[in-house]
């Protein structure tokens, strides 16, 4: 009796070690302190703080080497919830066309 071979599609494998940090041109608002150093935070106004961005976009605290986090260990509360694989990482992808 024939064996019948049916292919399965593999998903793309999501991972950063692929990515080009998109999610780091994303605003990032600080709403917890977690060390942040002054020179990388952009202050809106008395109550508001942001991640600051460069010209290009990119937050000032990426490593444009490496495509790394520079203070990873500092980084604010929302870079540490921002999930890998996530709907917001993959819609961040695709519109760099990762
Ligand atoms: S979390 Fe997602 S968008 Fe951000 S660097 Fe990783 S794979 Fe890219
Ligand atoms: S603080 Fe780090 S993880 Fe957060 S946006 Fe900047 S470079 Fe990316």
């Amino acid at each position: 009796m024939p064996i019948t071979v049916i292919e399965i599609e593999t998903p793309p494998i999501i991972t950063c070690a692929t990515c080009q940090a998109c999610c780091c041109q994303l605003e990032v608002l600080l709403i917890t302190e977690t060390g942040v150093p002054d020179h990388f935070i952009q202050h809106q106004d008395d109550s508001v703080s942001t991640m600051l961005r460069l010209d290009d976009g990119w937050c000032a605290a990426l490593d444009r080497t490496s495509m790394r986090c520079t203070i990873y260990e500092l980084r604010p509360l929302i870079c540490r919830e921002f999930e890998m694989s996530s709907d917001e990482c993959i819609d961040e992808r695709d519109a760099y066309g990762l």
